[in-house]
């Protein structure tokens, strides 16, 4: 066998060992709390220095290792843990390397919820959350301090899709003793080798494209040697566990990652590239576009684009919108993404604290599904279409609502 096998042959190898398992080339589904030693010997030769309850339910099972060491090989990483939801992975992860009177960067493009967990928790515990820009790249270093405990990093930022220079980030950061964080849920550890670039701990929303068929709910965070310790020690001490069936799943969603992510990338930038030449479409979000402006970051760090982007409409009222989103036909209006089905999702203005994303018209944000592509940008098509028919009718939908 090749000693270095490519990343797609990994995933369908890693996380299974058939012949621990009477054969089944998948991992099962293990159930349980209680693990039962034969002997004393055996019960005492679990312990391990860190952990003198190394067998128990709440630590994993089988099928959760099998999926945690699949996912930090990805990564990229040492080690990683599971967790109830990707929010979960991003505040448990967050939580296990801060202390009270520290301060936290993260920059202004970041998740929704990630931010207002920064903002409100975070401050509940006398840790001070700043945001930077997301362009700031080695800049960062004006806003670092001697507290500056976690530079958290995102890329593309969540609903705007604004590139960040990471590994310039990262190395500001560490002379400043900080600790990297990223969130890697749009690109995969596919799409993005966290710990090449500098990373310290990278979460993924497994919810999305590891799962892949928004049938569960799921987080993985992995660190690096160096704050592997901290990472399970913030995770076990809040016990949370995850029931095997999701973990299953997640599992099973991976086999067929790089599959699905390859038609996610080309299916989105045609709809990218079509909606960029439209003229309802004022701005289109997407990185892998040549005309994007973190176009060449993009290129040099990344492997690959998901399907995730973002467009921006001319101005036009709330009832031509309605015209343009309920005139879809297979694009659902829903939240998350990363599973097999298109979706839409209408984004009221971006929440930013340093850098102001002006925007004049309706935000949307889009999945490309699994769909033939041709269907998609059709649909898509017909449904700006019907906005015009609307915006002909009655002239007076063109002035933002
Ligand atoms: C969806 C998402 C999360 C949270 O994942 P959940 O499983 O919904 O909690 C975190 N980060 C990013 C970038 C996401 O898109």
């Amino acid at each position: 066998m090749p000693t270095k096998l490519q990343a797609c042959t990994e995933l369908l190898h890693g996380g299974r060992d058939p012949a621990r398992h009477y054969g089944m080339v998948n991992t099962p589904i293990y159930r349980g709390s209680t693990v039962l030693a034969n002997t004393l010997e055996e019960w005492e030769s679990r312990k391990q220095p860190d952990n003198p309850y190394a067998s128990y339910g709440r630590f994993g099972t089988p099928t959760t290792h099998a999926l945690e060491e699949l996912v930090a090989n990805m990564e990229g990483g040492y080690r990683s843990l599971v967790f109830p939801s990707g929010l979960a992975a991003c505040t448990h992860a967050i939580l296990s390397v801060v202390r009270s009177g520290d301060h936290v960067l993260l920059p202004d493009s970041v998740y929704g919820p990630t931010r207002a967990f920064a903002q409100e928790t975070l401050a509940r515990f006398n840790i001070e959350a700043e945001f930077y820009a997301a362009n700031v790249g080695a800049g960062i270093s004006a806003q670092l301090r001697a507290n500056t405990r976690l530079v958290y990093v995102e890329a593309p930022g969540s609903g705007t899709f604004e590139m960040q220079d990471i590994p310039a980030i990262a190395e500001q950061a560490h002379k400043a003793g900080a600790y990297v964080m990223m969130d890697n849920t749009w690109a995969t550890p596919l799409y993005f080798k966290p710990f090449e670039h500098g990373v310290d701990i990278s979460v993924q929303a497994a919810t999305k494209y590891l799962v892949g068929h928004s049938d569960a709910l799921l987080g993985v965070a992995t660190a690096n040697q160096d704050a592997w310790p901290l990472l399970r020690k913030g995770a076990h001490d809040f016990g949370q566990t995850i029931g095997p069936d999701d973990i299953f799943l997640a599992l099973r969603g991976i086999r067929t990652l790089s599959l699905r992510l390859q038609q996610h990338w080309d299916t989105g930038v045609k709809l990218a590239s079509m909606l960029s030449r439209h003229p309802l479409v004022a701005r289109v979000m997407h990185p892998a576009l040549p005309e994007d402006p973190g176009h060449a970051l993009w290129k040099r760090d990344f492997l690959g684009a998901s399907g995730l982007f973002a467009i921006e409409l001319q101005p036009m009222s709330s009832a031509a919108f309605s015209c343009f989103i309920d005139q879809l036909q297979l694009f659902g209006i829903g939240l998350s993404w990363g599973g097999y089905e298109s979706l839409v999702l209408p984004m009221g203005a971006p929440t930013r604290s340093v850098s102001p994303y002006p925007v004049k018209g309706q935000l949307v944000r889009i999945h490309a599904g699994l769909e033939d592509s041709e269907d998609l940008v059709a649909d898509l098509q017909q449904a700006l279409q019907r906005a015009s028919d609307c915006l002909a009718v009655a002239p007076e939908m063109a002035v933002s609502a």
